[in-house]
């Protein structure tokens, strides 16, 4: 087979989709998405899907709170979003540094929240041993959201608007010459193409090795258990049935204890999603565990157990691991390969990539058709690693930077 596209994204995840969704609906035509198993298999959907508007920079607050409202006006997606409120709890006086950071740039930026003392935490969080906690800044905006159904609102849009989605055709070499992207192998045949975006997540680093580039990513391995009361039988846990002493209430605030490194939130049918920075290692994006450690479904047990007195002696339900991609900086990347016209890349979450690709996705497609950035994103811009060496950097994990 021989096609050709004025664009081709590599990439069915939240990123490219949302490019593919922004470009189309600003009027660009004849695009290509490639996606090499199914839309949203990649590390979107495996995501918490935790929304954070708390950062400790402007551009961070500003790409999540512009990503928000691009989900928020998505028609269809309601029931995506659970807006429960999200709380980072110190207990050192670093931490609690780090919120005062945090919460003077939210202030500035117009986002809603509120500082808890201890006697708040308390009350707000009466199903929690919350002694250890100084401090608790929350914001009551935020939650989690089903990235699944974003991402197949922004492809079903797209595709209204005459994006191809590709599923199950894998990238598999880029046709360069005098330094000039021509086109793109696949494994359904050959797409000539001026343009090639990069939005292969975890794999955005072999994908730019196609096109002899040496980008500053790592690919990593964050994981998620899914918890329940110790002692449900094999079957209560597939039913996601729990024991009736477990005290959780309905819609409760999704938490962040920056001590602990680990984030928790409702999940379906009464159990709790549970998450940490992991593995600091590289990983090979075709070889990776699939499955929880051992270790890190022990500890994290362990961690539940001691915040949640209804989750003592907390059993694992399910466990999965997924890719993030990091990058030197902890910040993305988005914008052209200036030495490789018509190449782009639009990556580098840092695990936090779900909350940030809307906006990510949006100013792509503005600086594609040359029109001026809703933000500022020169910090974004690739070229900020041209001519350094990275090789060496590492893999940092956790929210706190
Ligand atoms: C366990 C876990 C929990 C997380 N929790 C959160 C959270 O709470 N909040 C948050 O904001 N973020 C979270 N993240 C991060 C978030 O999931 C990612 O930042 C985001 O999904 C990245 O989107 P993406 O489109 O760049 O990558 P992906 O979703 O991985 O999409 C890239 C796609 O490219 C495809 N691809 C790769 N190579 C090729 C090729 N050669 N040809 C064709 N297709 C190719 C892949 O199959 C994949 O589907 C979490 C991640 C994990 C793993």
């Amino acid at each position: 087979m021989f096609k050709s596209a004025d664009i081709v994204i590599i990439g069915g995840g939240i990123i490219g989709t949302s490019i593919a969704y922004h470009l189309a609906q600003s009027g660009t035509k004849n695009i290509i998405l490639l996606e090499k198993d199914l839309l949203g298999s990649g590390a979107t959907g495996k995501a918490a899907g935790l929304t954070i508007r708390q950062w400790t920079t402007e551009l961070d607050i500003a790409l999540v709170n512009g990503s928000l409202e691009i989900y928020n006006g998505l028609p269809g997606i309601e029931s995506a979003f659970r807006q429960t409120g999200l709380v980072y709890l110190a207990s050192t006086s670093d931490d609690e540094k780090h919120l005062a950071q945090s919460e003077l740039l939210i202030k500035k930026a117009g986002v809603e929240y509120r500082r808890w003392d201890k006697a708040a935490i308390k009350k707000n969080l009466p199903w929690m041993a919350t002694d250890i906690f100084t401090a608790g800044l929350y914001t009551p905006e935020d939650g989690y959201i089903d990235p699944y159904q974003i991402v197949s609102a922004f492809a079903s849009l797209a595709r209204k608007k005459g994006v191809e989605f590709w599923e199950k055709t894998e990238a598999i070499a880029i046709d360069i010459s005098n330094n000039k992207v021509r086109g793109i192998k696949t494994s359904q045949g050959y797409i000539s193409s001026p343009c090639i975006i990069n939005a292969s997540g975890a794999w955005a680093k072999k994908v730019g090795a196609f096109a002899g580039l040496k980008l500053p990513l790592k690919p990593y391995r964050t994981q998620i258990a899914v918890l329940c009361q110790s002692g449900a039988t094999a079957t209560e846990r597939r039913m996601a049935v729990l024991k009736p002493k477990h005290k959780l209430p309905n819609n409760f605030t999704a938490v962040y204890d920056m001590a602990k490194n680990v984030y928790f939130h409702e999940e379906t049918g009464g159990l709790l999603l549970a998450g940490d920075g992991t593995t600091e290692t590289e990983e090979n994006p075709d070889q990776y565990k699939q499955r929880g450690d051992d270790k890190f479904l022990s500890e994290i047990a362990d961690k539940i157990s001691s915040l949640i007195p209804g989750m003592s002696e907390a059993g694992v339900a399910k466990s999965w691991a997924g890719l993030c991609m990091a990058t030197p900086d902890r910040m993305p990347v988005l914008g052209p390969i200036k030495d490789l016209e018509g190449f782009w890349l639009a990556g580098g979450d840092n695990g936090y990539g779900f909350m940030r690709a809307g906006m990510l996705g949006k100013l792509l497609a503005e600086i594609m058709r040359g029109t001026k950035p809703s933000l500022n994103i020169s910090l974004l811009s690739p070229e900020r690693f041209a001519g350094k060496e990275y090789s060496g950097f590492r893999i940092k994990q956790g929210m706190t930077v």
